[in-house]
């Protein structure tokens, strides 16, 4: 039985985890895969207080992890695939685990585009991470669709080894924060089609052109690309939580991060809030383990 059950480690799964253990409560973290979340496969991050410099993702979240490590927090790999919160237990395909009290930090997986040719041409052209495959496209021309945070810091990234970088973005404004708009702007690798959506990724044993959309002309042309990286925001890892959450999923918390479940917390993306950030993730964290160490110490 542990105190405290921490589902996903990312920024807010981890933070919650050093709090909590530093409360000298039994906590474990269940993790996918690596821990880090999606902050790990960030090439820079600049926002984050303390690192005037910047940071990379991976390297901010090693640091992070070692530190929750240091105060006793466990960590374990598994994905989280049921989850009864009557008998308060929740399993992986290895173990099932009982909690006095459960963290949801699940975060969001990217939403994809569903235009034929997506499936079949990812991992072959289509990418939903720049770091993990941008390398790839050295000398090459990609395409990011999008035109959030994501997708232009992404794009910029991937200025270190293409050729040109086409951003199709759906309207003639980006939604990325000004300083990131900026610095894409002033990059002469990158090109903005706007008013645009992708409507067929085409090639056959890899990524060759995409068809195009103008939605204002209704003008459909191709785009010669070998790689298309989508960025079009994400979707909750929420599906197996019985709390109360909104129309999109996301789960739906008070200020303290109470879910509508007792002694159930959530943090960090895959809970419903107007800024997703790897600052805002770890304040949702800390607060959330500290409400469950109250639950817990109310229980005793
Ligand atoms: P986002 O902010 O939700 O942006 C998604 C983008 O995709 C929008 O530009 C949207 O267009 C477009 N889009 C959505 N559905 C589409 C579709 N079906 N076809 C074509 N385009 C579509 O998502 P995000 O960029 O992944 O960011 C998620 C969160 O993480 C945000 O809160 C963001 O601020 C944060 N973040 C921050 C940083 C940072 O460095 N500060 C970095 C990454 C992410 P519209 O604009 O027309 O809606």
């Amino acid at each position: 039985m542990y105190d405290v059950i921490i589902a996903g480690g990312g920024p807010a799964g981890i933070t919650a985890g050093i709090y909590a253990a530093r409360a000298r409560l039994k906590t474990v973290i269940l993790e996918k895969l690596m821990p880090g979340g999606q902050a790990a496969v960030t090439d820079c991050i600049e926002n984050y207080p303390g690192f005037p410099e910047g940071i990379s993702g991976s390297e901010l979240m090693a640091h992070m992890q070692e530190q929750a490590e240091e105060f006793g927090c466990e960590f374990e790999t598994g994905e989280v695939t049921a989850v009864d919160t009557e008998e308060k237990t929740l399993s992986t395909p290895f173990q099932t685990y009982r909690w006095k009290s459960l963290i949801i930090a699940t975060g969001a997986d990217p939403r994809q585009l569903g235009v034929p040719g997506e499936e079949s041409l990812t991992g072959r052209g289509v990418s939903f991470c720049a770091t993990c495959d941008g390398a790839l496209f050295s000398g090459r021309d990609v395409a990011v669709v999008g035109g959030g945070d994501s997708a232009v810091k992404e794009a910029m990234f991937l200025t270190k080894f293409a050729s040109t970088v086409f951003v199709i973005h759906r309207r003639q404004e980006l939604r990325a924060e000004k300083i990131i708009q900026e610095k894409a702007f002033a990059n002469d690798k990158i090109k903005f089609i706007w008013d645009s959506v992708v409507t067929q990724i085409a090639g056959d044993q890899r990524v060759n052109s995409l068809q195009v959309k103008n939605v204002k002309t209704e003008k459909v042309s191709e785009l010669p690309v070998d790689g298309v990286f989508v960025y079009i925001g994400r979707i909750p890892n929420t599906a197996l939580f019985n709390v109360q959450k909104d129309a999109h999923g996301y789960i739906i918390t008070d200020e303290d991060m109470h879910t509508s479940l007792q002694g159930v917390f959530a943090a960090g993306d895959c809970r419903k809030k107007t800024h997703r950030q790897v600052a805002t993730a770890v304040g949702d964290g800390a607060a959330a383990a500290m409400s469950a160490e109250s639950f817990i110490a109310e229980l005793e």
